[in-house]
């Protein structure tokens, strides 16, 4: 389901650098999306979607929780290579 959202988003910025069927600002509503981690449904906001169009990011395909949980990994990875030296 999260790359229908991806598809959608990439076809459409070449364009008119929109954000999928997110067209007008006026036009947001708070959007669900399946988490590609935890499989839960959680809400990107409109203030969020704002944010994101602004950085001309993609849509998120991962719940806030599991961003955090990313990048803890990303960080712990980083710390254990960091700290193992040959
Ligand atoms: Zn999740």
């Amino acid at each position: 389901m999260e790359e229908d959202w991806k598809t959608v988003s990439r076809k459409k910025k070449s364009d008119d650098e929109g954000f999928g069927h997110i067209q007008t600002i006026s036009q947001l509503q708070d959007l669900i999306i399946n988490c590609s981690w935890c499989k839960k449904d959680f809400t990107f906001l409109v203030k969020d979607q704002k944010y994101f169009k602004n950085k001309s990011f993609d849509a998120p395909k991962k719940c806030k929780d599991c961003r955090l949980k990313k990048k803890q990994i990303f960080a712990d990875k980083q710390a254990k290579e960091a700290g193992e030296a040959p």
